[in-house]
């Protein structure tokens, strides 16, 4: 495996040199429910599509192969990822949690996962003591680097050593850099989870989520738990992935440099308070990126000087989309209080930094001047 990253995008080596499916380059879409049997006790390796799918099959092993990982799974979602996932655990497990994470993980843990019977320590990874907070029924780590949405960087290999020194499984949520700039499982952690919603499908179109692994036995649960509750990736969305991802270099380049000077822009406007991107030399998790990461990624969080203001901005902007979601083609912009974030306590909200003045961008491939003169007339004509 030691072709490029963008190479790994379009080609899987193990099936190279075949002509199967006519020599289509666009890998087929296999719509189908079922599959025939030669006879009994006999099987193409493909029996009910909940189980297995050709599609589905080709963007698992793409996307393992991006993350250098044994195997990956595509589900229905991020979420549904995430869901499956915490499968592994049982009722008094305990788990050490990242406090500032997508609001909806935040949601699992709370609504669902408590009520069976896991137990949560929420922590800043960045910054706080994770060894401190280990107990006898600690089972994993659960951390987003950066985070979504404060952007706070903490280092994947520190706390991956604390993880084996202690027996716990390592879970990174790799959404917000994707595999083209960070690759958690090389950094020492168990499993990485992708929302593939974002960058890796990359386009605002379809919804999907990974599990990657390199762990045999983690890969076994999972496949029997796949085809037990089965929330696998339709083929259709699976092809929508596999085109996606054959870009991701392209895009994560364009939207990064994107990224790089508007939050060097945001920075000198006078309506924006802070600028949390990792790309900034002064944002804390700047070297640590340097030394974990291959880029910083077209993630910004800002704060604005008024809630008015913040509001202002969601209701002006035209080309720049006022929308959830992140990692697509188009910039779009969030607020987390209302939107990513609404279910989360608002004292949890305040505590990891996300106020009514907090706005997050994630920056597209549009030209980046468009992006400007847009926030420039918006900002130019704030109350
Ligand atoms: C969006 C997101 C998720 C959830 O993914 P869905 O595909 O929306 O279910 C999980 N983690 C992060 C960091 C996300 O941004």
């Amino acid at each position: 495996m030691n072709r490029g990253i963008n190479t790994r995008c379009l080609h899987l080596e193990e099936t190279e040199g075949k002509t199967e499916n006519y020599g289509s380059l666009s890998f087929p879409i296999y719509q189908t429910a079922t599959y025939a049997h030669p006879g009994v006790g006999e099987s193409t390796g493909y029996d009910y599509s909940r189980l297995q799918n050709p599609t589905r099959d080709h963007l698992e092993r793409i996307v393992a192969g991006l993350e250098h990982g044994k195997e990956a799974f595509a589900l229905s979602s991020g979420m549904a990822a995430i869901t499956l996932l915490f499968e592994l655990f049982h009722p008094g497990d305990h788990i050490i949690s990242e406090a500032d994470l997508y609001g909806g993980s935040i949601r699992l843990f709370d609504h669902v996962s408590k009520k069976n019977g896991l137990e949560f320590t929420f922590l800043n990874c960045a910054t706080d003591d994770i060894e401190g907070a280990i107990l006898p029924n600690t089972k994993a780590v659960y951390i987003e680097t950066p985070t979504n949405p404060m952007m706070n960087v903490s280092d994947i290999g520190k706390i991956s050593g604390i993880c084996k020194k202690h027996g716990l499984l390592l879970i990174v949520d790799n959404t917000f850099l994707s595999p083209y700039f960070q690759n958690p499982l090389l950094l020492g952690a168990d499993v990485v989870i992708h929302s593939g919603t974002k960058f890796l499908g990359g386009h605002n179109d379809t919804l999907a989520g990974f599990i990657v692994t390199d762990r045999d036995e983690i890969v076994e649960k999972l496949r029997f738990l796949i085809k037990t509750t089965g929330a696998g990736l339709a083929p259709f969305d699976s092809w929508l992935l596999l085109r996606g991802i054959k870009t991701l270099g392209l895009r994560m380049e364009r939207a990064q440099k994107n990224a790089i000077e508007l939050s060097s822009w945001l920075k000198k406007q006078a309506v924006v308070t802070d600028v949390f991107y990792p790309g900034l030399p002064e944002h804390p998790g700047y070297e640590i990126s340097k030394k974990q990461a291959r880029g910083f990624g077209s993630m910004i969080t800002f704060n604005v000087d008024t809630k008015e203001h913040a509001l202002q901005i969601l209701k002006e902007v035209k080309m720049i989309k006022f929308a959830e979601s992140l990692g697509g083609t188009e910039t779009l912009i969030t607020y987390p209080t209302t939107q990513t974030h609404a279910d989360v306590s608002e004292e949890v909200r305040l505590r990891n930094g996300i106020t009514p003045c907090t706005l997050r961008l994630s920056t597209g491939i549009e030209d980046v001047e468009d992006l400007i003169a847009e926030l420039s007339e918006v900002f130019a004509r704030l109350d």
